[in-house]
């Protein structure tokens, strides 16, 4: 694939940009449309090409460039015209005609060019937002609708791993709208009145949860964490050290705050334990404590919740 860049076309395109490493690229543009099939033609203001994409001009004009991908989009010979009265730029082949305003967008602001794997890849939140558009354009939220209120009249504390954010309602056979879910690292509740524990009796009390399940799961980040270490690169990532010396003397002891467990099975008995034990908790709540596999899903149940209410009834 050659482009031809007629003079106008290049001084126009030279004009558009103050900066040497601009460079144009060549795009079949089906954004916002999410599939390939009805895009259109136009040329994206970059400011470096990813190493993937194809030069499609000679050194002295200005950089035209195409990824592989869209090449099929073309035709091998391709003409790039401006018009000075009509102010348009203008795609064409011998054959046809491409775009009479060729769209000319920049994206030097939202595109990072990283040379990831040779391609450009948009920053995160771009990508995430380009994505959503499509999501709500073409309501895939639909399939999603539900109310405020947990279907399966359940709380879930558990941990933020990312192998879980699929696995767990999967596993446990959960919808959109079945179950309250807080997240944590390592579904740890540390203090009766911390935050963890509040949301726990909100979904009780108000949001129609009847039972609590806590599940930790094996190969947890947080078994045997070292709170030294975290101290330790917070201060290698530009954190005063006479800070952390200034919060010790106020009385908050990093180290402590900063553990994790020794071992999950643990975490989960003493998360469970302070969630029972709590002085707020609806008298009869079940709270079960459990562990899940990451990889295959599998529960293992370390504490029935029934059991333990059965007992203790029987007790008093
Ligand atoms: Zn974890």
């Amino acid at each position: 694939m050659h482009i031809h860049i007629t003079s106008p076309a290049a001084e126009r395109l030279q004009s558009l940009s103050d900066s040497p490493d601009t460079v144009y690229k060549l795009v079949y543009d089906a954004e916002g449309c999410g599939c390939a099939v009805s895009g259109v033609p136009a040329l994206w203001m970059l400011d470096r090409s990813a190493m993937l994409d194809t030069d499609l001009t000679a050194a002295s004009e200005p950089t035209i460039v195409y990824e592989a991908r869209h090449e099929v989009f073309y035709e091998d010979h391709l003409t790039l015209d401006y018009d000075t009265v009509s102010r348009s730029f203008r795609l064409s082949s011998r054959s046809q005609i491409y775009a009479n305003d060729l769209p000319v967008v920049d994206r030097r602001l939202i595109m990072e060019a990283r040379e990831q794997d040779g391609e450009t890849t948009l920053r995160k939140l771009d990508e995430i937002l380009a994505y959503n558009e499509h999501f709500v354009e073409s309501k895939e939220y639909e399939q999603y609708l539900t109310n405020r209120y947990p279907n399966k009249k359940m709380v879930i504390l558990t941990c933020m791993d990312t192998r879980l954010t699929e696995l767990l309602p999967r596993a446990l056979n959960l919808r959109n709208g079945d179950a309250k879910i807080i997240k944590n690292a390592g579904a740890i509740v540390i203090q009766p009145f911390g935050n963890v524990m509040r949301s726990i009796l909100v979904a009780l009390y108000k949001l129609n949860a009847e039972e609590v399940f806590v599940i930790g799961h094996h190969d947890c980040g947080m078994t045997g964490m070292n709170a030294e270490l975290i101290v330790e690169s917070a201060i290698e990532r530009g954190i005063d050290a006479q800070l952390l010396t200034t919060l010790k003397h106020a009385g908050i002891d990093l180290r402590r705050w900063l553990r994790g467990f020794d071992n999950v099975h643990d975490g989960v008995m003493r998360s469970v334990e302070i969630i029972r034990n709590h002085p707020l908790l609806p008298p009869g709540t079940a709270v079960h404590g459990l562990l899940i596999h990451p990889e295959t899903g599998k529960l293992d149940v370390i504490i029935n919740g029934y059991e333990h209410l059965a007992n203790t009834q029987q007790e008093s």
